[in-house]
């Protein structure tokens, strides 16, 4: 048996079954680049779902990493760390917030949203007691707790796991005139992803956003926008509402301000509402340690120095195009902003997976989402001599 069925069993044996991996063993990794236990190499086009935006093992990122391990990594919040106010002055500076939360995940970073959202509405909107509602888009994913999995509406994501939390309403994604229907004087936010990732890299119209910031300011909703996957250059823009020029009361952080190393997530917002916050309200044993500060400034400081933002915009055009130059009947739509790219196939020719398969035979790691779209998302650096080579291999599978 080789190395790698070896170590899947191992895995399957040991663990819980609730992931279904393309089958590839990964033991190291560099920049755009990774290596399997066999020595095989292979492009990462997933970045762990947008997580590596800076590309695997940054000397930068693991270097502050290493630094801090060996100086204080963990204090709790029962004390102060000298740290994570550094970290979350940067994060706020260069996102032009006035106050960050950090936790470690992002369904913490939405689960605080959403608590913040409640009693904002409590306190300043003065809705009564316990009857605060959120609403949220059909076709979203903002991660896996019960409060979380109680808005989407993936049947799998739902079924065996009830009953759910109450006070959440879903509506359509990318029809702003819905969410007007359903707000009443209980509402206190709406939270939405700027672009739907895992739902299939679901552009909404242009003006969406827009009209959605529009609708929430009338009304005195607060609009919480989910930027754990699209945030950080990803799509072209430091954040990808920014494409329409609003700027949200909250906003959900993650994946890439780890930059590939350690879980760091945050949420962002006004002083109004973070001040909604008092001792006790809320926490996190590791949020905002000396470690996952010491890695996210790095992070922040890789994405600016290398213009990874301005990368993203540059190449993913150059992507889309070349995709779109492809000429595949089994091609149904190619689509995305920046560097989140959904190839997406037609039904009858089968599932997005195997052809991720075949893709992964050709050197290069993608994942299916939603059965029929091969999402692509590369680290930001990758150059585009890569991305031509790349391009090659999609001809040839697709
Ligand atoms: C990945 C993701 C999350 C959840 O992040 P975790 O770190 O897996 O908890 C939330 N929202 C969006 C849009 C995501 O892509």
């Amino acid at each position: 048996m080789r190395k790698t069925e070896e170590l899947i069993k191992e895995s399957e044996k040991w663990g819980a079954y609730n992931y279904h991996p393309i089958p590839i063993v990964i033991e190291s990794g560099k920049g755009v680049w990774v290596e399997d236990v066999e020595g095989e190499k292979y492009m990462d086009m997933l970045s762990a779902y947008s997580a590596v935006n800076q590309g695997h093992r940054h000397p930068k990122i693991v270097d502050a990493l290493v630094e801090q391990a060996n100086k204080m990594p963990l204090t709790s919040r029962a004390f102060h760390n000298d740290m994570m106010g550094k970290f979350l002055k940067k994060l706020c500076e260069t996102t032009g917030f006035e106050k960050a939360l950090p936790m470690n995940t992002g369904a913490e970073a939405v689960e605080t949203a959403l608590k913040a959202a409640r009693k904002w509405g409590y306190e300043k909107k003065k809705v009564e007691p316990n009857k605060a509602e959120i609403v949220a888009c059909k076709n979203n994913f903002a991660g896996r707790t019960i409060s979380i999995i109680t808005f989407s509406t993936e049947e799998q994501y739902r079924d065996g796991f009830g009953p759910f939390t109450p006070g959440f309403k879903t509506i359509e994604y990318g029809n702003a005139k819905a969410l007007e229907e359903v707000v009443t004087e209980n509402t206190v936010a709406i939270i939405l992803e700027p672009i739907q990732g895992e739902g299939g890299i679901i552009v909404p119209p242009e003006g969406y956003l827009k009209e959605v910031r529009k609708i929430t300011k009338d009304n005195n909703v607060l609009m919480i926008v989910d930027e754990i996957q699209t945030g950080f250059g990803r799509t072209g823009k430091l954040f990808a509402f920014e494409h329409e020029g609003i700027k949200p009361d909250i906003v959900c952080v993650g994946k890439a301000l780890s930059g590939g190393l350690y879980p760091v997530s945050a949420m962002l917002s006004s002083k109004e509402v973070m001040n909604v916050f008092r001792p006790g309200d809320h926490g996190s044993t590791f949020g905002g340690n000396p470690i996952g500060s010491a890695v996210a400034i790095a992070a922040i400081d890789v994405l600016l120095e290398e213009k990874l933002v301005e990368r993203a915009a540059e190449l993913g055009t150059y992507l889309i195009e070349e995709l779109n130059k492809i000429d595949a009947p089994c091609i149904k739509e190619v689509r995305g902003k920046g560097l989140l790219i959904g190839v997406e196939i037609k039904k009858e020719y089968g599932g997005a997976r195997r052809y991720c398969e075949k893709l992964m035979d050709e050197g290069i790691l993608c994942k299916e989402t939603h059965q029929q779209i091969i999402r692509l998302a590369p680290p930001l650096i990758v150059l585009r001599e890569e991305l031509d080579w790349a391009i090659g291999k999609f001809r040839k599978v697709l």
